[in-house]
């Protein structure tokens, strides 16, 4: 079912904290809100739950406009980061519940709260009690009850902040397994980049409740529109610096290291920039006029790769340097740029140039 927001508006008093969002969240598919604290993340998926009303503005699911319409009259799974399980009842008990609001009867119940048991993997627990249950486990349960009474959206409100980051790992692995098996259109609120990075089809990253990129992690990633966009997405994070255009170079403001960035030549010497460079971006070469110099101040070792803390020109820079050569601490060595993953920003406008 695809979900529809128009000139949508949220204030709480004097506090925006959704500013004319429209925009649509594609049928069958994953979607996560992603953004830093106080974005406007929980507000929109409670405005598309029914759990709050716009102050403007409209909500189409498919076709019919639910914008006044209870949550319970709008077939949505909900799951919570607090799970919200019924303590003294069963696993299945809390599965089946939902179903028993929908008058399905006793029998149909328990065969449907077995089968999306036995979906969760959590068929073996069924006639425990949430409290017998690991953190993982119950959320489990929790989804499994938001699906059970087969909803055509199913939204997730950070349903993975209670968990250790093993669980949190495999926990999202089966949220995208499930959501993908089922078909079901879902949105997942995060505030991690990494865990929205690796289950969406589609990311819609906010800022201050205005939308700041819609659209697949790759292109986010790969085309940060702006440099808020390039800064909160990546691990390690891209190197963001202001500098001026001179000619095919950026030269950092603050001293006189300049990089040579291919593709420039339509950028006006002289103009402002901010210059975001992936880690990846940097590559060893040899010695040359048009390398520049870098000094290995650490270097951190991560498992799959390793990343280089480089000083250039007084400033520091992460890098990965994937050249299959090591280096020392204190090493002096020369870099250049790849084309991919070094983004020209207006420092002004912050529009992407290059
Ligand atoms: P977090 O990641 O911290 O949960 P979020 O992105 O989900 O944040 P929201 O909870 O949607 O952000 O809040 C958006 C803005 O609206 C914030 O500035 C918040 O303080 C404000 N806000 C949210 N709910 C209320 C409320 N009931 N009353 C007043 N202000 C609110």
């Amino acid at each position: 079912m695809e979900i529809k927001l128009q000139n949508i508006r949220k204030r709480f008093g004097e506090t925006v904290a959704l500013d004319d969002l429209s925009l649509e969240f594609c049928d069958g598919k994953l979607t996560t809100l992603l953004g830093p604290s106080g974005c406007g993340k929980s507000t929109l998926l409670n405005l598309i739950s029914g759990i709050l009303p716009p102050t403007s503005g409209s909500i189409y699911f498919g076709d019919r406009d639910v914008t006044s319409l209870s949550p319970d009259k709008r077939n949505i799974g909900l799951v919570f980061q607090n799970y919200a399980l019924y303590p003294h009842m069963t696993v299945g008990e809390n599965i089946a519940f939902p179903l028993e609001i929908k008058k399905v009867s006793k029998k149909e119940r328990l065969e449907r709260a077995a089968e999306f048991a036995k979906l969760l993997r959590i068929e073996d627990y069924f006639t425990r009690k949430p409290s017998q249950l690991s953190g993982g486990q119950q959320q489990r349960v929790a989804i499994a009850r938001a699906l059970a009474k087969e909803p055509e959206i199913l939204l997730l409100d950070e349903p993975l902040s209670n968990l250790d980051a093993r669980l949190r790992l495999e926990m999202r692995e089966e949220i995208r397994r499930l959501q993908m098996e089922t078909g079901i259109t879902t949105i997942f609120v995060t505030h991690d980049q990494e865990e929205a990075l690796s289950i969406s089809d589609h990311i819609l990253l906010l800022k201050k409740g205005r939308i700041q990129q819609y659209g697949l992690p790759q292109e986010l990633y790969d085309e940060p529109c702006n440099p808020f966009v390039a800064d909160f997405l990546g691990n390690p994070p891209i190197n963001l610096y202001e500098g001026i255009v001179d000619g095919n170079r950026v030269i950092l403001q603050g001293d006189n290291t300049g990089f040579l960035i291919a593709g420039m030549n339509g950028i006006e010497r002289g103009r402002r920039v901010k210059l975001g460079i992936r880690s990846e971006a940097f590559e060893a070469a040899a010695e040359g006029v048009y390398e520049t110099p870098a000094t290995v101040r650490n270097v951190f070792l991560n498992g799959k790769e390793t990343l280089y803390l480089l000083e250039i020109g007084g400033k520091e820079f992460r890098s990965t340097l994937e050249s299959g050569q090591t280096y020392e601490i204190g090493g002096k060595i020369s870099v250049r740029l790849k084309k991919k993953g070094v983004h020209i920003y207006d420092s002004e406008t912050e529009e992407k140039i290059g």
